[in-house]
């Protein structure tokens, strides 16, 4: 695996995976761009996702909502009220920073300051954390006297009182003059599915328990973007929002628990890089009976969410629903005169009308690009003393199949040999197959370890009838990016052979 953060950003940028987002004009903050490796890559695991998650279950519907969504979706959902992370500005130096971020990044003394100065343990982050909002005056003085110095200075900074900000983007809709004309980018993929489960419900005629899953961008004004991927401004989520009766609720999220860090592990990941933290009550969403944080251990950063997986009980629907006072609800929540739909699914047992509960797995793809590029990412020392950088990524989610080379740019007896071979080889629909003339065979070969291309397929003078040994006419050289073994392969058995170790 990568030792640090900046030896994958250097990976990731010459090689073409991740590039900063309008860098030509000095680039924006928080937003990122997959290049030509990097969305063959993304492509690859949110196929993946899906195809355990939907395909491989009975159990499951899929969904692409929009993502410009009406202010009501995001107010009776609760985000106006409480989307937003507690920011503190330094009046020296006009800069703002997320509370929590500035405190964790100070040295081991300030923080422990801080902590005595608000009266908490310094063991106890979030409680720190949590006290600092908790009465924003005495955090202001707190800051200042404990020398919490500012990241972009330096300097000991003069701090404001910590005040909510709203993570959400909003944007005008229509050509309107209306200020009150607008909508929210959604910030989780997660409102699309509970304002459309009606539709999907009506639609399919399930019954529960069942769920809905769905891939795609969400939106946070993130006020300290940072880690490269990992804590950006536009985001891409994997989620699945699953609906079960009232009391099955704790086994399927068990059920959950096991079946995501299944398929971690089967996307490299492996289980003892993983800790699963079993959120305290105190720090659970209001929303959430019991989340459990998937925390992967990321180079540099060390343990941070990759995915959360929350029991919701039937806070979302309940929420969205009309007729709240009817259902018997189990959650608090915000009376809603808005909504014109009933969103209720006959109970299995009662068939009474009832809101079910939900079990919320949700994934950050962006968060898993980097687990995934991390846990590939070796260096390793050959037997010769060179050293290569190999990315050993599962096959499936490799961004080239196989690299076709001929070895001879300019000889079309050879170059026309390749061209058929990598079309051969495209139609078995593995993903892509790459025709590369670029460059010398060693060159290639070192640039197919980079990105981890599992295949190397060299066509040469041999193949074609021209080289010394007559017996290797029509096979050509397949390389294995890991054992770097050669073997020499009919051309007529090699789609087969592929495919059997690409399955
Ligand atoms: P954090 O505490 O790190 O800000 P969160 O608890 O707000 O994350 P959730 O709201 O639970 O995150 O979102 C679900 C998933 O979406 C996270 O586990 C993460 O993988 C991903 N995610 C959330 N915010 C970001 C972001 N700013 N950049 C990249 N991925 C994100």
């Amino acid at each position: 695996p990568a030792h640090s953060m900046e030896e994958l950003v250097s990976l990731c940028k010459r090689r073409g995976f991740i590039f900063q987002g309008s860098e030509i004009y000095g680039g924006l903050q928080g937003f990122y761009d997959y290049g030509p490796l990097g969305v063959e890559l993304k492509n690859n695991l949110k196929a993946a996702w899906w195809r355990t998650n939907v395909y491989e279950r009975d159990d499951m519907e899929g969904l692409d909502a929009s993502i410009i969504m009406h202010r009501m979706v995001l107010r009776h959902s609760g985000h106006e009220a409480t989307f937003s992370d507690p920011m503190v500005d330094n009046r020296k130096t006009k800069k703002r920073y997320r509370l929590d971020h500035l405190v964790k990044d100070q040295k081991a003394d300030v923080i422990a300051r801080v902590a005595e100065g608000i009266g908490e343990s310094v063991d106890n982050f979030p409680a720190v954390v949590a006290a600092l909002v908790a009465q924003p005056a005495r955090a202001a003085e707190v800051l200042v006297a404990a020398g919490v110095r500012d990241p972009f200075s330096g300097e000991v900074g003069d701090w404001t009182e910590p005040k909510p900000f709203n993570m959400m983007f909003r944007t005008t809709i229509g050509p309107t003059a209306d200020e009150d004309s607008f909508g929210y980018l959604r910030p989780e993929t997660a409102q699309g599915i509970f304002t459309n489960f009606k539709n999907v419900v009506d639609s399919t005629s399930r019954r529960l328990p069942f769920g809905i899953a769905q891939i795609g961008k969400a939106f946070r004004n993130e006020i300290t973007p940072r880690n490269f991927i990992f804590r950006v401004r536009e985001l891409e989520q994997m989620e699945i929002e699953f609906f079960c009766a009232p009391g099955t609720d704790e086994d399927w999220h068990q059920h959950w628990l096991d079946a995501r860090l299944a398929w971690w592990e089967a996307q490299g990941v492996p289980r003892e890089k993983i800790q699963i933290l079993d959120v305290p009550k105190e720090d659970l969403a209001h929303y959430s009976k019991r989340t459990y944080d998937l925390m992967y251990d990321y180079p540099t950063l060390g343990y941070e969410e990759i995915e959360g997986i929350a029991n919701r009980s039937d806070y979302d629907l309940g929420s969205h629903t009309k007729s709240q006072g009817e259902l018997g609800l189990v959650a608090r929540v915000e009376e809603n005169t808005d909504s014109i739909a009933k969103l209720t699914i006959p109970h299995p047992e009662t068939n009474k009308p009832v809101v079910p509960f939900v079990i919320e797995p949700s994934a950050g793809v962006d968060r898993a690009m980097l687990a995934v590029l991390s846990e590939a990412f070796t260096k390793e020392t050959l037997e010769n003393g060179s050293e290569r950088i190999v990315l050993k990524l599962r096959p499936h989610l490799a961004p080239i199949k196989v690299a076709v080379i001929p070895l001879a740019r300019n000889r079309e007896e050879i170059t026309g040999v390749a061209r058929a071979i990598k079309a051969d080889l495209q139609k078995l629909g593995l993903g892509r197959v790459l025709y590369e003339d670029s460059g010398n065979i060693g060159k290639a070969y070192r640039r197919h370890d980079e990105v981890g291309t599992p295949y190397c397929v060299t066509v040469d003078f041999d193949t074609v009838g021209k080289g010394e040994d007559p017996n290797l006419t029509d096979t050509v050289t397949v390389r294995d990016r890991d054992t770097l073994a050669q073997e020499r392969v009919k051309i007529s058995e090699l789609a087969g052979w592929i495919r059997e170790r690409l399955r």
